[in-house]
């Protein structure tokens, strides 16, 4: 019997049916048997492949899932396009984006190149209009080329700390509805955290304009505050990690963050599922093993039978081979073992486990390099053996796959025990943890029971139960969700992965609707600290719908 409760396989069902059967596909078994035929090389790895899919021990992004195999041919998530300043350059991107959009993949912007806000043109003529204005150039494209896709376009804008308009950059998404289908992250450096960290709010950052260290610190402070952006970034740690410097540095991400990717290039993801990996109460190392080896395969052989939107992407893609083998359900899998996400076990085993598919992934593309040859720049490369991809793993968010598995999202903990999920095909679903569902009917009498979930449901917690023969307190350490853990021990299970991890992660760094604006500051100075690529915090409630429905509930 599946472990997932009946309204998590109903989820999954509805999921699968409005965004992933192709014409002719009754089940999930049709849309494997099209992917892994699709990716496939031979029978041998055929059958692989349908394995791993099927069983969702792993499972490739969405651009895979309803493109293999179909005529658009798109296996992509993730991408980055140059924004070079001047307008035919600019339009040249516009349509790039699109054609991307449209088959399902997010692309990531850095517009640093764009001379600031009333500058003076080119041609002598005007002045420029900076690169906010440029980016509802990009969001308008984004919101029509909508309407011909089956998943949202998303792109990321990125502005590096040192452009004269980052103040207005940093404010571009005050207003709630502006920029929709952007995320905005500021590209922050080393010196600029470094002078923050060591208090110098008053010294002048940007001599042309005059601002402050504190002015544009507190700016984006204010701005998460408040909404949840910008995001940011962390240019020196993630150049750090750029495996192909000769090629350039490395200036902006997808949509999400997870994908460092220099211009041009795109990126296949697949996440291996961390929940069904547990037996007995142990983790099954050998099944790790053997899901890494061949989801590398799957994600490599990806790159060559992929069809590509502009002839740049694809030689841009094929001289690094870039490839992001993450993972997801991480705390279904602590929960499975007993361990609370905040623990220094749950460290331990992030670090442990990430540490393990790294090196399993690098000795495949090690292997892969001896029997293909190796990525054409491996020569110009920091690699010191042959592999076939310049980078291998990249933590997605894993929001849809994540439910097609039936496992939480990530390795983000669980974000509620008790949701009513927004309509999918004209049906509500009042969902319970199927974790959660599994433990306390067993324990609990009916009624009981019923008294609990009403109470999470409402209180969004069950922390705050005093009555210990419904929740002891063993139980409150294990079923702690997104809300009851500390930012800081958010932060600290990004850094564990990360330290494993050659691209980025994916993770919002959750804090409580009463978490001041010091709290913030000292979360970013800290996941600066701690190694991370970049950072999205979100304070609960601070965006309007959000709000909205909470009123209506
Ligand atoms: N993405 C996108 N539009 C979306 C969701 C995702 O373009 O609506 C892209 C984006 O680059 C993101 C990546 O897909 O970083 C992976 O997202 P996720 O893991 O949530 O996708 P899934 O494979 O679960 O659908």
């Amino acid at each position: 019997m599946s472990e997932t409760g009946e309204e998590f396989d109903l989820l999954a069902i509805e999921t699968l049916k409005s965004r992933y059967l192709q014409e002719g596909e009754k089940d999930w078994e049709d849309v494997c048997k099209r992917v892994a035929k699709a990716i496939a090389l031979n029978r041998g790895e055929y059958t692989e492949f349908l394995d791993i899919i099927l069983s969702k021990a792993f499972i490739p992004s969405s651009p895979t899932l309803m493109n293999a195999g179909t005529p658009s041919g798109q296996l992509s998530a993730c991408f980055v396009i140059p924004v070079e300043d001047g307008i035919e350059k600019i339009f040249d991107s516009v349509k790039t984006a699109a054609l991307i959009q449209k088959t399902g993949g997010g692309t990531g912007f850095n517009f640093s190149k764009i001379r600031p806000d009333g500058s003076v043109t080119v041609s002598g003529v005007g002045t420029a209009s900076g690169p906010v204005a440029l980016m509802r150039l990009f969001n308008e494209a984004t919101e029509i080329v909508k309407h011909f896709g089956k998943r949202r376009g998303a792109n990321m804008g990125i502005l590096d700390i040192s452009h004269n308009d980052i103040i207005s950059f940093i404010r571009a998404k005050r207003t709630e509805g502006v920029l929709s289908n952007f995320n905005i992250s500021v590209m922050l450096t080393d010196s600029f955290m470094s002078l923050a960290d060591e208090g110098r709010m008053d010294e002048v950052w940007n001599t042309e304009t005059g601002t402050k260290i504190g002015e544009i610190f507190s700016e984006i402070v204010e701005g998460i505050w408040r909404n949840g952006e910008p995001g940011v970034l962390f240019y020196d740690h993630i150049n750090r990690d750029n495996f192909t410097p000769a090629l350039g540095d490395i200036s902006a991400t997808n949509p999400c963050g997870e994908e460092p990717l220099l211009p041009f290039e795109s990126c296949n993801l697949g996440s291996i599922n961390l929940s069904i990996l547990v037996e007995e109460g142990k983790v099954n190392r050998d099944s790790l093993r053997e899901a890494v080896r061949k989801a590398v395969r799957f994600l490599d052989n990806e790159i060559d039978v992929n069809v590509y939107p502009v002839p740049e992407i694809e030689k841009a893609t094929k001289k690094t081979r870039k490839i992001g083998l993450g993972v997801m359900g991480f705390h279904d899998m602590l929960l499975k073992l007993g361990l609370p996400y905040d623990s220094e076990e749950a460290l331990r085993l992030a670090e442990k486990l990430m540490g393990q598919i790294n090196r399993a992934a690098i000795r495949e593309s090690e292997k892969l390099a001896a029997e293909k040859g190796p990525f054409p720049e491996y020569e110009n490369s920091i690699w010191e053996f042959p592999v076939r991809n310049a980078t291998l793993t990249a933590i997605a968010p894993t929001g849809t796959i994540s439910i097609l598995a039936g496992c939480s999202a990530g390795i983000e903990p669980v974000f509620s025990w008790v949701y009513r999920r927004a309509r999918i095909a004209g049906k509500e679903f009042m969902l319970v943890h199927p974790l959660f569902e599994t433990h306390f009917k067993q324990k609990l009498s009916k009624p009981d029971y019923n008294r609990l979930l009403e109470h999470v449901y409402a209180h969004g917690t069950l922390q705050d139960i005093t009555d210990s023969k419904i929740v002891s307190e063993e139980e409150k350490g294990l079923f702690r969700s997104a809300l009851d853990i500390n930012w800081k021990t958010h932060i600290d299970i990004q850094a564990a992965f990360q330290r494993h991890c050659h691209a980025g992660i994916s993770k919002t760094i959750n804090m409580p609707v009463d978490a001041g604006k010091e709290d913030i500051g000292k979360a970013l100075i800290y996941a600066w600290k701690q190694g991370l690529k970049g950072l999205t915090i979100y304070r609960t409630g601070s965006r309007q719908h959000v709000v909205l429905n909470l009123k209506k509930r």
